[in-house]
């Protein structure tokens, strides 16, 4: 079990400390709102005055009460209970009740054991005080390993179609050949889940791929930038990282993995952590911001600087994008502060380097099919963009604050034009600067 895992652990029983001049009395509740993910599950509780509460686990069965105080049940509290979704992987059910006057009780049915991890974030850009509890699983699955299993999945797919399509010509050819039987079993069953051991073959597989941390900005509680008509950066970022995906699969030796699956919010440091636990070749990371000036436009991609932005914009985007983690709610007691540190503080000119040429690559295929807001790459100091030895790129696809732009980027046809401008400059940025031989250990 990690460190991090530990300090969770260790914060579950720790009740939420506020003076009592801040303790909410008649506290209005906003909205509640539940994001599911298999990386970990949040409830958020908004209200327009901090509220100070309690929870603890129990088990047989498999419970977590939360305690809320000076509250009193209201319907919007009672919408929780319609709002938890049936693949939500660790809430079964909530159910809200009076427990005590002025004291709600709220119990959370899980589907397995959790490490939850409660905390409170003040008013920050369109939010008011929120209340947050996320469900993190007790133990963290390898992802490297369900990279591999994946790749491993979708070899066997595609052997098989190849097996079919003889079977079919045999067949065709020779009638009184039997056909293969329509529902043959699978070769493989993608089963990321341990304990299974790692085989041989997933061994050579992991030597020889390649492997890129496509990253969509933003997410959950932080819907990044929106547009003038209403679309989200996150929305469409998510959207165009899914076709970069499936775009760089399609090439054999190489594997994406997403740092966000859906709709939910990633913390810029864990976004960082997981590239680095898939020992990533390279890292990307997809935005689709907004600008003070609504006609600002055009295509832009940043890399990473320790002395000081390459411009006033650059700067104010990497302020824009480093303030993601308060609007999506970060615990600061759950990261592991020296770790982040340590990481932030270690960028290396090498790093640098490479990720500059990545971004030249990336930025000239972007120019042939759309605008480009500035045709150089700019530096300015993103957290994400900070995994010591993973080059690394931001890409801000358009300005969503400026109406063409947003409706393009809108556009499935002008996200895969983009993907395919994106997928070529790595594939450019690969050809001249093969991967070393990474010792990748599984
Ligand atoms: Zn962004």
């Amino acid at each position: 079990m990690t460190t991090r895992r530990r300090t969770l652990q260790r914060l579950g029983s720790v009740v939420l400390c506020l003076g009592t001049a801040e303790l909410a009395h008649g506290a209005a509740i906003l909205a509640v709102r539940v994001w599911p993910a298999s990386d970990y599950s949040r409830v958020t509780i908004e209200s327009d005055r901090a509220l100070a509460a309690r929870h603890f686990l129990t088990d047989g069965p498999l419970r977590l009460v939360l305690d809320i105080e000076g509250l009193e049940l209201d319907a919007a509290l009672r919408e929780l209970v319609g709002k938890v979704a049936p693949e939500d992987p660790y809430i079964a059910a909530v159910r809200v009740g009076q427990y005590q006057p002025r004291v709600v009780r709220l119990v959370l049915d899980l589907k397995q054991a959790v490490a939850p991890q409660q905390f409170a974030l003040t008013p920050v850009a369109a939010y008011q005080h929120r209340l947050v509890l996320d469900l993190h699983p007790l133990q963290e699955s390898d992802p490297l390993l369900a990279l591999v299993r994946d790749k491993e999945a979708a070899q066997a797919q595609a052997e098989r179609a190849v097996q079919d399509a003889l079977g079919d010509l045999i067949t065709r050819v020779d009638p009184a050949r039997p056909a293969p039987a329509a529902s043959a079993p699978p070769l493989m069953t993608p089963a990321p889940e341990p304990p299974r051991p790692v085989t041989a073959a997933e061994r050579r597989i992991v030597e020889r791929l390649i492997i890129i941390a496509v990253d969509p900005g933003h997410g959950g509680e932080d819907p990044g930038a929106i547009g003038p008509s209403g679309l989200r950066e996150k929305d469409v970022v998510l959207a165009i990282a899914r076709v970069l995906r499936e775009e760089l699969n399609a090439q054999r030796n190489v594997r994406v993995m997403l740092t966000r699956t859906g709709d939910y919010f990633v913390p810029l440091y864990e976004r960082v952590r997981k590239a680095r636990r898939v020992q990533a070749d390279l890292f990307v990371s997809v935005h689709a911001d907004a600008f003070l000036r609504p006609e600002a436009r055009g295509a832009s991609v940043f890399a990473l600087s320790t002395k000081g932005a390459s411009s006033a914009t650059a700067r104010w985007m990497a302020d824009r994008e480093n303030r993601a983690d308060a609007v999506g709610g970060v615990s600061i007691a759950s990261a592991d502060e020296q770790l982040k540190r340590a990481l932030l503080d270690m960028s290396t000119t090498a790093q640098i380097r490479d990720s500059l040429k990545l971004g030249r690559e990336v930025l000239r295929h972007i120019g042939r099919v759309g605008r480009l807001h500035k045709g150089t790459v700019e530096q300015a100091g993103f957290a994400v963009l900070k995994a010591p030895e993973i080059p690394s790129v931001l890409v801000e696809t358009g300005f969503i604050s400026n109406p063409e732009e947003e409706a393009r980027l809108r556009d499935p046809d002008y996200q895969r034009e983009l993907v395919q401008a994106i997928a070529t400059g790595i594939r450019r940025y690969f050809a001249r600067n093969p991967p070393l031989a990474r010792d990748r250990q599984l």
